[in-house]
């Protein structure tokens, strides 16, 4: 675990970057600092691994306190990353990676091999050991970036918008990825964003500071989009974050329709006229394949007539999901499949809100914020 304990970071030039911020970042998982440009993230990321040093307060870890351990030691258990990745450009990937271990002093073969392994691990083609960062898109240097990080296996990763200078499609990419990287190595990890999205998908817990450095409100992301602490919090946290609250609330039972369904190849000859405008295609395991007009046809279902616009919902999901899937699809019906992919039912929006309405409140947890003003 990693303490923040009244931290105060004053610049010699009087900006004060950091006032007092005091919280913790639990073993094992991410805790995100989020907040508006010059809101004192950065600042409050390096005094963790002592590239700078702060004014006042402590930062412990694992209980012990960073200012009195070797500066040596305490860098080797902490990963770091930064926007563009920061690669040496005259080395190659796969020297980039192996730095760390090559400075404890890893023989060759040794450093090699983790570092193909890491390649591997971030979803990097090994063709690309050889190449220079210069020869790599964006996405790929922060791979890099992340896999030199993870390279001496350090307990503590700090990321400082390892993310943002990507565009959106390559950034929901690295995202998941980094998610289920994590879920493998449950590291200790302080990850700094500006991007309140970004915040609430990646975070286990959510710090939201505003300038100045102050602690807004420090909670898990669910919480935070359903009780923020105060005007900025609200606002920080964006409009639709009453939608967005429902990715985090498990779906009830539904009242499920079971759907006349269609396979391809089948013909509805006279039969237009008694099927529902919208029929469901399956394939011979039942699963969606998208939405035909049986009045339409003039000869059996084919692959090319199917409306495949609708998403699908897991009937074990999200409320959003649910929602979703009945908004998205050219029936109005959504569908419901089970883990296996397999349909279940079909559900309409108006159903869904009911349920949303019905769903008992989920037992929220204090939000725990020490400095933060309460809600009054
Ligand atoms: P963030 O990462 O949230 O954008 P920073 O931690 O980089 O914020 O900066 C917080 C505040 O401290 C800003 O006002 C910034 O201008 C100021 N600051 C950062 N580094 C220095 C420095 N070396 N000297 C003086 N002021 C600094
Ligand atoms: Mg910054």
């Amino acid at each position: 675990m990693i303490a923040f304990d009244g931290v105060t970071k004053r610049y010699p030039d009087g900006t004060v970057a950091v006032d007092n911020l005091s919280f913790e970042a639990p073993s094992g998982k991410i805790t995100v600092l989020v907040g508006p440009s010059g809101c004192g993230k950065t600042t409050s990321l390096r005094m963790i691994n002592r590239m700078i040093k702060p004014t006042s307060g402590a930062i412990m870890l694992d209980g012990r306190d960073t200012a009195r351990m070797k500066e040596t030691e305490l860098r080797r258990g902490i990963g770091y990353v930064i926007q563009h990745a920061g690669l040496f450009p005259h080395r190659t990937v796969l020297d980039n990676v192996g730095t760390v271990p090559r400075l404890l002093g890893w023989d060759k073969q040794k450093t090699q091999s983790r570092s193909m392994e890491l390649l591997e691990r971030v979803g990097l083609n090994p063709a690309f050991a050889k190449r220079y960062p210069a020869q790599l898109s964006g996405g790929q240097q922060q791979r890099v970036g992340v896999a030199r990080a993870l390279a001496a296996d350090p307990p503590v990763m700090l990321m400082d918008e390892p993310f943002s200078a990507v565009d959106p499609v390559v950034r929901e990419q690295l995202q998941d990825e980094f998610l289920r990287l994590q879920e493998d190595l449950g590291k200790t990890i302080v990850f700094v964003t500006h991007d309140i999205d970004e915040a609430i998908k990646l975070g286990d817990k959510v710090a939201v500071l505003r300038v100045g450095g102050h602690l807004a409100q420090l909670a898990d992301p669910a919480y935070l989009l359903a009780h923020p602490v105060d005007d900025f919090v609200a606002d920080f946290v964006g409009r639709d974050r009453g939608y967005r609250a429902l990715s985090f609330q498990p779906t009830p039972r539904l009242p499920l329709a079971s759907e006349r369904t269609l396979s391809l190849g089948e013909s509805v000859d006279g039969r237009a006229g008694a099927l529902d405008p919208w029929v469901l295609v399956v394939d011979g395991d039942n699963h969606p394949l998208g939405w035909v007009e049986p009045h339409r046809l003039s000869g059996p279902v084919a692959s090319e007539m199917l409306h495949r616009g609708g998403t699908v919902a897991l009937a074990n999901g999200p409320l959003r999901s649910a929602l979703d899937a009945a908004l998205s699809s050219p029936s109005r019906r959504g569908v419901i499949v089970d883990d296996s992919g397999a349909l279940v039912g079909t559900v309409r929006a108006h159903e869904v809100l009911t349920a949303i309405e019905q769903a008992q409140r989920p037992e929220l947890e204090d939000p725990a914020t020490p400095g933060a003003a309460s809600a009054p």
